[in-house]
């Protein structure tokens, strides 16, 4: 097979050695003469994955022992927009978003739906090319929300508000991929699909003592409360999808944790956004100071060179690099499993295109 350089935005490039142990477990889990897609999720072997995982996830994130329980839970990211609410918006009360991109919005949708939910900054004027800055968090509702990384428009949050209410944060398409106080949230969720794992389960880490304050009667598998509860077994859980991101958070811890990530991402980043401020065919189209270092979008100057781009790319084996359709031209996506050498070889097509034309 011919490796793709593959800066697709999600489902995304996850560590070779991962991909090759989960297709190992595929044909023989653990030894156990069972494919992992067919053994119980009540077998020991699989309630020892789920405890690994678990485990591992709060340990890479320094919250062990505070407090915090990680779930891994069905629905992707998109249904966490609707447990949010459920579990943390009382039934007369309101709630606080920040608007950064379409999945913000998405999330707002959702919230809209139970109760008051008040947009206290928002970037969509501007096609979401920055992140608002000045805002105040109202005292009086009963949560924040915000999106670390907007995955479309390539901005990603830099710096998180001290906020007066409990705070909530997709980290959908940053998680683990930098160092943040993580102890500041009181949710935390992901799907896996960006940073962490395939398709198919989303990652929560929620402060236990921030659940049951709203009076409503919450259906069981949209409560948080249940999920803990049940270990993050209430019912059959992504099995193949929980074992495939317990790989990969092996892999994270194995090869120096969050803060290693963080100088491969930053090199990765730096590489590429100096060649599209430095190549005159080129220019980023988030705001410098709010720019992602795991999305990177940019367009041509003169559309005159698609054709030539495009061609040049998908002939140096690069797969997944045009952008979303609701921003255009092209989307970098480097993920924690992206070697800084698929980057040198996209840099390098921007370069020759320069040159030949
Ligand atoms: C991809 C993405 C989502 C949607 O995830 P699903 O798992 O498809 O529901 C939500 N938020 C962010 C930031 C994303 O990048």
């Amino acid at each position: 097979m011919n490796k793709k350089h593959n800066f697709s935005a999600g489902p995304s490039i996850l560590p070779q050695e991962v991909f090759r142990q989960a297709a190992d477990a595929v044909l023989d889990f653990n030894g156990s003469g069972l494919s992992i897609l067919e053994v119980s999720h009540r077998s020991k072997d699989f309630v020892a994955v789920m405890e690994e995982a678990r485990a591992l996830s709060l340990d890479l994130m320094g919250l062990t022992g505070q407090g915090y329980q990680a779930l891994f839970l069905q629905g992707g990211a998109s249904m966490e927009f609707l447990r949010i609410p459920y579990n943390f918006m009382g039934m007369q009360g309101k709630a606080a978003y920040l608007d950064t991109g379409t999945w913000a919005a998405a999330a707002i949708k959702e919230a809209k739906v139970f109760g008051h939910t008040e947009i206290i900054a928002s970037s969509k004027e501007s096609n979401y090319n920055f992140i608002p800055k000045d805002y105040t968090i109202p005292a009086d509702a009963d949560y924040f929300h915000c999106t670390s990384n907007n995955t479309i428009f390539g901005t990603q949050m830099k710096s998180f508000p001290d906020s007066p209410v409990p705070m909530v944060c997709d980290m959908s398409s940053d998680i683990f991929s930098r160092q943040i106080d993580f102890s500041k949230f009181d949710l935390i969720y992901a799907g896996a699909q960006k940073n962490m794992g395939p398709a198919g389960v989303t990652l929560v880490v929620v402060k236990e003592d921030a659940l049951g304050e709203t009076g409503r009667k919450i259906p069981s598998i949209l409560d948080y409360k249940q999920h803990i509860d049940k270990e993050s077994m209430y019912n059959t859980p992504s099995v193949f999808a929980v074992y495939t991101s317990l790989l990969t958070l092996r892999w994270l811890n194995e090869n120096g944790g969050i803060g290693a990530m963080e100088q491969r991402n930053n090199a990765k980043a730096e590489l590429l956004y100096n060649e599209i401020d430095r190549n005159p065919l080129f220019t980023g189209t988030a705001a410098t100071e709010d720019r992602s270092l795991m999305n990177a979008t940019f367009v041509l100057n003169d559309i005159a060179h698609t054709e030539n781009f495009d061609k040049m790319w998908k002939e140096a084996g690069i797969s997944g690099l045009t952008g979303h359709r609701s921003v255009g031209g092209y989307r970098a996506s480097m993920y924690n499993a992206m070697p800084i050498e698929s980057v040198q070889v996209l840099v390098d097509v921007m370069k020759r295109l320069e040159i030949t034309g």
